[in-house]
């Protein structure tokens, strides 16, 4: 998920986009993060776009969500003054390759949940628990710790993303994106990813032909550092 929200797959309502009903906000996101529907469509993802029809105020704009061995991008604008806001808060020149990070970043969760190592640590790593915790605590601390990598992984995939398609603003999209991750940081929950994201300040790190590769380096990288 790009920012807080409920976990949203048992909540999807999976009806397709239907062009002629789209909002004006809607088609500007869909046209935005399409040039990465499109390329998970050529590498034979199995990616669905799914526009809320309802109203989802609070909810993520752009989430991924997870359903019988599919991948859900899950656009959740109708009633919701953050899709719009979002688009507000990013440099005019910069939205296209915006859209496609932050699509990028839902395609890094489903590459992970189709390799089903979704929340779970590569063989030998373990992850410290701090003592004390009641068993309800370390489960919170567990799960909060889990998702946290998720997000550094997928913020990982975005910044691919943008090294192979957008390099001449990859300077500039590094930069806002630590500023998202830094806006209201609680540090070591759920979207502090800074770990991850300062591995990659310099775009050549994640110069391979498989952008969930390129991720996977530095992410192996930054695990215990962020941990
Ligand atoms: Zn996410």
């Amino acid at each position: 998920m790009w920012k807080f929200a409920p976990f949203l797959a048992a909540m999807l309502a999976t009806v397709p986009c239907a062009a002629a009903d789209l909002t004006q906000t809607e088609a500007r996101w869909l046209k935005g993060v399409w040039p990465v529907v499109a390329f998970a469509r050529q590498a034979k993802l199995p990616l669905d776009v799914v526009v809320q029809p309802q109203a989802t105020p609070g909810a993520a704009p752009l989430a991924l969500g997870f359903v019988a061995g599919r991948c859900k991008l899950v656009l959740s604008m109708r009633g919701n003054a953050e899709a719009q806001a979002t688009l507000d808060r990013i440099e005019p020149d910069l939205l296209d390759a915006a859209l496609e990070l932050m699509a990028a970043h839902e395609l890094g969760h489903c590459q992970r949940y189709l390799d089903g190592t979704w929340l779970s640590l590569p063989a030998g790593f373990a992850a410290g628990v701090p003592a004390g915790l009641s068993d309800d605590q370390r489960e919170a601390y567990v799960n909060m710790k889990s998702t946290r990598r998720e997000e550094g992984y997928a913020d990982l995939v975005g910044l691919a993303w943008t090294q192979q398609h957008h390099r001449q603003q990859y300077g500039r999209l590094h930069r806002w994106l630590i500023a998202e991750r830094s806006n209201e940081l609680m540090p070591g929950a759920h979207h502090d990813t800074l770990a991850w994201i300062q591995l990659a300040q310099d775009g050549d790190a994640l110069n391979r032909q498989s952008i969930f590769a390129a991720a996977a380096v530095l992410w192996n990288r930054g695990l215990a550092a962020a941990d």
